[in-house]
């Protein structure tokens, strides 16, 4: 975000996924990006600010059966959550988009249309192994243990299907020059060295359609090819430029491109490699900045919805306002790192930084001006009194956009910070008391009003960060917040004229104890069963054991891993199991032997083979032994 003086920004959230509720993790995304905002907009930028979700793929239809729902039905309900979300957290978006929008969707087919003009997209087949859960492909080496995603830890299918590609592989070496060439393209430059690492391995190109599922938007009808859905990485993606109106409206096409894509780090390589390539590929500029922030754990640890502890951003801002926890999200930890949240952290921050170093500051100024001066606050004798601290705060204030711009805002926070220090230690080392006492009124009114006008730099600085409450003090000092008096007061660096000040109620109260304590409790006790891997009995006897006679056993071709098994559950038919097993055990040994099955799996299909079962088997680091009843049982016997 360098170019302070350039007329427009454009500043996105990546689109949210509706297969889940709002996280701390959404809420820290959309609160740093509306700080850039509302400062970009305060220094008279002319800005852009999108936020949405994202709401096609297999995961959605999947989440959407599973409730009796449609598709759409069920995106329109998640996608409604985070829109009242970011309202009731005042949340200053201009658009937000989603990816089922009707100018989205042309969008989304004209992008593909010209890519495939320009001969960047081709059709062919793709086989790999693909975790639903993550809709990604992954090779072999990358799965855990040869099965298991290596984001999510789920297991993976082998999935061969016919597919459209993106030739990812012809923009490597242009996208290595972007990197090179723009220092501040990726940021921070941890990440962005991790980006330049995974593209020097080569880049493969990219499967972007998919006929396993329909809940996605068609190819474009000149292409003519039903059976296809555009891949959620390239739809999602696309909206950084449909929100802008391509390929309909292209009046916002101006705010392209992007000052800043903020992203969480698990989505960085889509956006620092996928989309740079796919805007080469369109002949557009590519964004200016892409910033990967980490993530939050709680109490030190992983959030996740089996361990019960993940965060509400609603709930914490009901409890402890929404203000203190803006503040704490963007103070709490340096850009780029993981952030841990706790309460007692977050308390630490509302009592000292807010309550003593802010809030207090603003009771003090308000008191003496009362007590001294009838609440008359007089400027004319700061510079003849103060030039001093008058300086050091222009050298602290100075600093601030270089934060701002390389998105470190807890560096922003933490010098601002140094404002509000020095007018606290100015009412110390001054002493206004002693100098109404020794009848020096004059230096009495300097120094009050030094403090107010502390208070009202920091007031507009502060409000990109904490709106409502750089207001408030704005309100007790008789200024408004806007960029005139950002001008004024900042720019050209004036004082206040003369006002008298108004009292107003306590910016911040003393938190004692912790708000959601109770709360955290209950919830905890409530999965405290599923925390611990408890199941119930009725939970065990929803998984259908019987003991299966092999009838037929051989090799499945081109697997290292995999065995064919007819196996006898008592059935009419046989069942076809396609079990993990060919290191261990050859086809002949297991022919007339007898294995215990889990016979009421969902059928699935491994490469391209169904399988209607699974067999059960202990495995540690170097073995696997099947597990077998110890003496021979009819085929179909139920186990218990
Ligand atoms: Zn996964």
């Amino acid at each position: 975000m360098k170019d302070s003086h350039c007329k427009k920004a454009y500043i996105t959230t990546p689109i949210y996924y509706v297969n889940d509720v709002p996280h701390i993790g959404h809420a820290y995304t959309t609160i740093i990006a509306d700080t850039l905002a509302r400062y970009s907009r305060l220094v008279g930028i002319d800005t852009f600010f999108l936020t949405g979700t994202d709401e096609h793929g297999q995961k959605i239809e999947e989440a959407a059966k599973k409730r009796g729902k449609n598709p759409k039905e069920y995106a329109d309900e998640i996608s409604k959550v985070f829109k009242d979300l970011w309202d009731y957290m005042e949340i200053s978006y201009d658009k937000f988009i989603r990816t089922t929008d009707k100018e989205h969707i042309i969008g989304v087919q004209k992008a593909f249309e010209k890519m495939y003009q320009k001969g960047d997209i081709y059709k062919d087949y793709y086989e790999g192994f693909y975790c639903v859960s993550c809709e990604s492909f992954f090779t072999q080496t990358q799965l855990i243990e040869g099965e298991f995603c290596p984001d999510c830890g789920k297991s993976t299918q082998i999935v061969k299907e016919e597919s459209y590609f993106f030739k990812l592989s012809k923009y490597e070496k242009a996208l290595l020059e972007w990197y090179e060439k723009e220092e501040k393209c990726i940021i921070p430059k941890s990440k962005k060295n991790e980006v330049i690492s995974f593209v020097k391995q080569g880049l493969q190109d990219l499967s972007i359609t998919r006929t396993s599922f329909e809940w996605g938007i068609k190819l474009p009808s000149s292409i003519n090819d039903p059976k296809h859905v555009i891949y959620v990485w390239l739809d999602a993606l696309m909206n950084y430029l449909t929100a802008l109106g391509y390929g309909t409206d292209e009046k916002r096409m101006d705010y392209w491109p992007a000052k800043v894509h903020l992203v969480g780090k698990d989505i960085l390589r889509f956006h620092a490699v996928y989309w740079p390539a796919f805007l080469m590929s369109l002949d557009l500029p590519l964004p200016k900045h892409i910033a990967a922030h980490g993530w939050w754990t709680r109490n030190g640890e992983k959030m996740s919805k089996s361990k019960g502890n993940v965060i509400d951003p609603k709930e914490v801002c009901e409890a402890y306002g929404i203000e203190p926890f803006r503040y704490f999200m963007l103070r709490e930890v340096s850009f780029g790192l993981d952030g841990d949240f706790s309460q007692r952290a977050l308390i630490d921050r509302i009592n000292s930084d807010l309550n003593n170093d802010l809030g207090n500051l603003l009771n003090r100024v308000i008191g003496m001006s009362q007590k001294y001066f009838d609440f008359n606050i007089d400027s004319k004798n700061v510079l003849k009194y103060h030039q001093k601290e008058l300086n050091e705060a222009r050298e602290h204030i100075k600093k601030l956009p270089d934060f701002i711009y390389n998105v470190q805002t807890n560096r922003y926070l933490e010098e601002l910070w140094k404002i509000l220090t020095l007018a606290n230690q100015s009412i110390t080392i001054y002493e206004p008391w002693k100098l109404m006492k020794e009848g020096k009124e004059e230096e009495a009114m300097a120094l009050v009003a030094l403090i107010a006008n502390l208070l009202a730099k920091t007031a507009i600085m502060l409000y990109p960060a904490m709106p409502k409450s750089a207001e408030k003090i704005a309100k007790a000092l008789k200024f408004k917040i806007n960029h005139e008096n950002y001008k004024k007061l900042i720019v050209e660096d004036k004082l206040l004229d003369n006002f008298k000040i108004e009292k107003i109620p306590p910016l911040f109260t003393k938190i004692e104890k912790e708000l959601l304590a109770e709360r955290k409790v209950k919830k905890e006790s409530k999965k405290a069963e599923k925390k611990e891997g408890i199941i119930t009995i009725d939970d065990f006897f929803k998984v259908s054991l019987k003991v299966g006679t092999i009838v037929e056993a051989e090799e499945v071709k081109k697997s290292d891993r995999l065995l064919k098994l007819k196996v006898d559950l008592g059935e009419e038919s046989l069942r076809q199991i396609i079990a993990g097993i060919k290191e261990y055990y050859s086809p002949k040994e297991l022919i007339n032997t007898q294995v215990c099955v889990v016979a009421n799996l969902k059928p699935a299909k491994i490469m391209g083979l169904v399988s209607q079962g699974m067999i059960l088997a202990a495995k540690d680091e170097d073995s696997l032994t099947l597990i077998r009843p110890e003496k021979p049982k009819r085929a179909g016997t139920p186990i218990k």
